[in-house]
């Protein structure tokens, strides 16, 4: 067995080897209640990938169990996705839907063998009832129903008898089972709603625990693979195939890491509020980490494989720099795609010298890529350069344009400055040059004109006006909780840059390398002849490691598959423990799982959560921040306490401040250990909530921004997070990110 192989692919192979599978059979079971994100393509290529690489087969199957979240946009996007990543589902699509007669006719079985009755204490009692880590918990009176009853019941529950909530279907395991999801886990609930499928043909729902493990069984589905939060639903999937008998050639349960990137928000419903809130334009915005939002953007599947590829298969969940996403992009690339002569701020030079035209053949494709085909380029007496390629008094080291240095035009000539002509204002609009015939690139250049470095350059004639648009991150937090995180500055719209004619006329791909700009694709939807639109897609050098040096140094993306293999030690009694007791706590799962597993951890945010009883909040600061930290340092060596932590996230609960000053705050009880309110006071970093002190900025930003305010009149509401961006913005992030949207909605009524 190839020993660089990831965990999942040697089970796969030991159960090939061993005879216990023939065929292996895998499926990507996505909900459609949103578009898939870059987490799913992770899925897809582990679910599709390992289907191809055995020879079997990968089911697309829709997990349609409720419906008042999904639609059929959200189908034809999971589709699109698949689909674009170069996988195939074969010959048609599953949706769990399918199967309702089927699991209800599983669920009338249970009930007759006395392993599944109807329950009707409310969602409150159920929770009660339920008991804690420590204590086990009871059985609700309903149990005790006779078999007939619950039959009875449970059709009528089918029939539409009852509403919502009135009763539910539970299995009959262990009220005191140390894994409280073997509490009696729910089997069926009421909805009254339409579903996209069967219409109000149902009433009564499946839930995951039921419908998952029967789904793969009726499918014959060999490995079912999915991520670790499920870990602990994994008994349930066994109990009810088992107590069904359904224990021949049947399914098992696999678990691998989920992925988490930085900068990026990873889940449907977060993503589902950007859409809804016009923080975006689209599930397939640009900015998006959907894969509509990369396709749009440009990204190409490849780069995705590689990604996907590159972070391996893991049994312990980890945060994947979104550099490396980027490195992916941009090697692919590099060799791919033609270069290319843009302007994007421009700035007129007269060459005065240059009375003629001539046309310079220039290659597409640099020397040592195997790519060949050229093109024209159009040189005259008015070209444009970059703004920012001309200095009138340059810092040292820059190696440009200016009064005393020349420059080479890329694929041209070199130029020189002979004079700048300036407005009334002092604004530069244009230089006079002078060139030197002698300096043609691509012949000997006999000048003797030495330069530092070559520009790129249009001619002012031939030259077409694109628009370009360019991207930053959509958040400036590392680990962003939505909206209030979101970089107000992640879009920026060019209008009038110019661009080498070939681009539009000969079109030599979709995809260019602008040179020295980055990466761009014409954009799939509004691009036309008359009014061409380019997205960025990535930048040629990682730009946010260089700004954030100072501050932060970014990890280095790897080029090399790096593989984390194996599986992780299962947890010890005493994580598990605690690790069901942060569930109870309502601690999503990663969390729970990375605070469990360290004992620092868990010990630092008991001692703080001994102090306040906000378990999420002091959760979320204690996972994340305290536990960078503690990469670095012992805890003695700590220079904040688990108090001073209560005391900080107090404050976010109370909304002194907000989650975004709050890390602003960490980060100097970091490096003095002052405690939190008196950061909070000296740098008057409290929260503004009270709307008289935000209606005059946000008014002041209304009278500045006419031409929006007009759009989003219009109805152009995706305005609104350009309003509430720049309230945050002129804040300092000081704003309270509810108040604040609230009041644009209003104003701009
Ligand atoms: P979200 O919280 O974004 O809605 P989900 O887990 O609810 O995600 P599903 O539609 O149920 O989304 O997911 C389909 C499959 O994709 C599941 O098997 C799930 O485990 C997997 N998946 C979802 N997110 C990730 C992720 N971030 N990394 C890896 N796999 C993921
Ligand atoms: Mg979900």
């Amino acid at each position: 067995m190839n020993e660089s192989k990831d965990f999942l692919r040697k089970i796969v192979e030991e159960d090939l080897a061993s005879g216990k599978n023939r065929e292996i059979i895998t499926r990507f079971p996505p909900e459609p209640n949103g578009f898939p994100h870059i987490g799913h393509a992770k899925s897809i290529c582990i679910n599709f990938g390992i289907a191809n690489d055995y020879q079997g087969h990968c089911n697309l199957r829709m997990d349609d169990t409720n419906p008042t979240k999904e639609d059929t946009q959200f189908v034809e996007a999971l589709k699109d996705a698949v689909e674009w990543l170069g996988f195939n589902w074969g010959e048609s699509v599953y949706f769990t839907s399918d199967y309702f007669p089927k699991l209800y006719e599983y669920a009338v079985e249970l009930i007759k063998m006395d392993k599944a009755y109807v329950d009707s204490l409310d969602e409150e009692e159920i929770r009660e009832y339920r008991g804690t880590v420590t204590e086990a918990g009871r059985r609700s009176k309903y149990a005790n129903r006779t078999v007939e009853e619950n039959l009875d019941l449970f059709e009528r529950m089918k029939k539409g008898e009852f509403k919502d909530g009135e009763h539910v279907l539970r299995a009959r395991i262990d009220m005191s089972a140390d894994n409280m999801q073997l509490r009696d886990p729910l089997l069926y609930r009421i909805r009254h709603a339409d579903h996209i499928r069967t219409g109000d043909e149902w009433c009564i729902y499946p839930m995951y625990d039921f419908a998952h493990c029967l789904s793969d069984y009726l499918e014959g589905i060999s490995h079912s693979l999915c991520t670790l939060e499920f870990e602990n639903n994994r008994d349930i999937y066994n109990w009810v195939l088992n107590t069904l008998g359904l224990t021949s050639s049947r399914p098992y349960q696999y678990e691998f890491a989920r992925l988490g990137i930085n900068y990026t928000v990873m889940s449907k419903r977060k993503l589902l509020e950007l859409v809804k809130g016009g923080q975006v334009s689209g599930w397939d915005d640009p900015r998006m980490p959907t894969i509509a939002g990369y396709k749009r953007r440009g990204y190409t599947p490849e780069s995705i494989l590689t990604f996907c590829d590159q972070i391996g298969i893991a049994k312990a969940n980890s945060m994947v720099d979104v550099a490396q996403l980027e490195f992916c992009i941009r090697d692919d690339l590099n060799t791919k795609v033609p270069r290319v002569l843009c302007v994007l701020d421009p700035l007129k030079v007269t060459i005065e010298n240059y009375d003629g035209f001539e046309e310079i053949d220039a290659p597409y494709y640099p020397h040592d890529v195997p790519k060949e085909g050229s093109r024209k380029l159009p040189f005259s007496r008015e070209i444009y350069i970059e703004r920012d390629d001309f200095m009138e008094n340059p810092p040292k080291g820059y190696f440009r344009l200016t009064p005393n240095q020349a420059v080479r035009l890329r694929h041209a000539y070199i130029i020189s400055c002979k004079e700048v002509i300036k407005d009334s204002n002092g604004n530069i609009t244009e230089i006079k040059a002078e060139y030197y015939p002698n300096s043609k690139s691509g012949s000997e250049d006999t000048s003797g004109i030495k330069v530092k470095s070559a520009i790129q350059w249009v001619s002012a004639t031939e030259a077409k006006k694109v628009e370009v648009r360019l991207y930053d991150r959509l958040f400036v937090n590392e680990a962003p909780e939505g909206i209030e995180d979101i970089n107000p500055d992640s879009l920026q719209v060019i209008k009038n840059a110019l661009i080498e004619p070939a681009v539009i006329t000969e079109k030599p791909d979709e995809r260019f390398q602008f040179e020295r700009q980055g990466y761009f694709y014409a954009d799939p939807i509004l691009y036309t002849d008359e009014k061409p639109v380019f997205n960025k897609i990535v930048s040629l050098k990682d730009s946010w490691a260089k700004k954030s040096e100072t501050s932060k140094p970014t990890p280095k993306p790897q080029a090399k598959k790096v593989q984390i293999d194996g599986e992780v030690v299962a947890m010890n009694e005493a994580q598990k423990v605690l690790f069901d007791k942060y569930l109870e706590l309502r601690l999503n799962s990663e969390v729970a799982n990375t605070l469990a597993r360290d004992e620092h951890l868990s010990k630092f945010y008991e001692e703080a959560l001994s102090i306040l009883n906000s378990p999420v909040n002091l959760a979320n600061i204690v996972s994340n921040e305290v536990a960078r930290e503690l990469k670095q340092m012992e805890v003695s060596e700590l220079k904040f306490s688990a108090k001073q932590i209560a005391e900080l996230v107090k404050m976010i609960d109370n909304a002194t401040i907000s989650n975004k000053i709050a890390k602003q705050v960490f980060e100097e009880m970091v490096k003095t250990g002052e405690n939190p309110t008196q950061i909070v006071e000296a740098k008057g970093l409290v929260q503004i909530s009270d709307p008289a002190k935000i209606l005059p900025i946000l008014d002041e930003i209304i009278a500045n921004n006419p031409d929006n305010v007009a759009k989003f009149k219009a109805g152009n509401t995706k305005l609104l997070g350009f309003f509430v961006g720049q309230v945050l913005k002129a804040t300092k992030g000081k704003g309270n990110p509810k108040v604040v949207n609230e009041l644009v909605g209003k104003r701009l009524q």
